[in-house]
């Protein structure tokens, strides 16, 4: 059996309850597995009996004679977003901080507010998730079809953040809870069990890091149990007018703005020390031009591959950094958002 232990991200202070972050200096947790790994997807997870919606479906990865291709947009809401609240919403009702009828709320670009709706929706929970003005509104649309409410809000990322947590209803903003980026350790395990060898690059479409966070974890654990001889290489990439990791790590003064990738909101990453660090010792971080990506997205299509131009840019990735064959582009969120 696995052990996670959740903890903060700056003091290693152990979270007590359900605080949002840590009580001593203010910092985000972060979860660490440790322990036998089990082909059982579920029996990685210890802290939820049973995941309200079953985590061994498998998503399929697919091979070209360029590359090779997960197919994230194969979960319930078409976005990877539902690995990440499928363990957050199970660990939360496992531990009875849900009720039925809870008044709820979350921010979120679109592919999370989608998720965390229906989500919300299964438990019987009363949602409102806030966006900005800017936001996709096919995402608007898919949110309120589960039966969420919606507010716009006109201001940053963080203005938006702050309306979800002053609102008065109980805020699950995900990107603080670590359950939800550890839903993603699942990618790894799939990507482990599904192919016979391992890709020499994944290319991880990077917004906040949680998806790229959680891919880590997953391969770091197999790794630990000595299952895989190394780590692929794990690139982060970025729209160039979204792409607050980017800047940082390069040391680059710009504001995020609006990029066609729209999943892609380029904030400063909450956890940015910590994947600050993976990425300088197991991967890239790089930017891909609004044209790269459209192109991208053209060029997918016509292989029939219809996802979002925020996935769309790990093949714009693959192209202007020349990689090989031996490259697995992790495909986030389907076309049909783009509409
Ligand atoms: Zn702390």
């Amino acid at each position: 059996m696995v052990l996670t232990k959740v903890f903060c991200s700056k003091c290693g202070a152990t979270r007590e309850n359900f605080e949002l972050v840590c009580t001593t200096c203010g910092s985000p947790f972060i979860i660490k597995v440790s322990g036998p790994y089990e082909k059982n997807t579920v029996s990685n997870y210890d802290y939820f009996e049973t995941p309200i919606i079953p985590i061994n479906l498998k998503t399929p990865i697919i091979e070209t004679n360029q590359f090779m291709a997960k197919f994230e947009f194969y979960n319930p809401t078409l976005s990877y977003k539902d690995r990440g609240m499928n363990t957050l919403f199970s660990f939360l009702k496992y531990k009875k901080f849900l009720q039925e009828g809870d008044e709820v709320s979350e921010d979120s670009s679109g592919n999370a507010g989608a998720s965390f709706a229906m989500f919300s929706k299964i438990l019987g929970l009363k949602a409102t998730v806030f966006t900005s003005v800017s936001a996709n509104p096919n995402k608007m649309k898919q949110i309120e079809g589960y039966g969420s409410r919606t507010e716009r809000i006109n201001g940053s990322r963080k203005d938006v953040e702050n309306s979800a947590k002053n609102s008065g209803l109980k805020y699950l903003g995900h990107q603080y809870w670590p359950e939800f980026y550890d839903g993603f350790r699942v990618i790894a395990y799939e990507i482990y069990e599904q192919m016979e060898h391992m890709p020499d690059n994944i290319l991880i479409p990077f917004s906040t890091g949680t998806l790229y966070l959680g891919i880590f974890e997953g391969f770091s654990h197999l790794l630990q149990n000595g299952l895989i001889e190394s780590i692929p290489t794990l690139w982060a990439i970025q729209p160039e007018k979204a792409s607050g990791m980017y800047n940082r790590l390069n040391n680059i003064d710009r504001e995020p703005e609006p990029s066609i990738a729209d999943a892609l909101t380029g904030v400063l990453p909450l956890r940015y020390s910590l994947l600050s660090s993976i990425i300088k010792t197991y991967g890239r971080c790089e930017v891909i031009s609004e044209n790269e990506i459209i192109d991208a997205k053209q060029y997918l299509l016509n292989l029939g591959i219809d996802c979002e131009y925020s996935s769309a840019i790990t093949y714009a990735a693959l192209k202007k950094f020349n990689l090989g064959k031996s490259s697995l582009l992790i495909l986030t969120g389907h076309g049909i958002k783009n509409l």
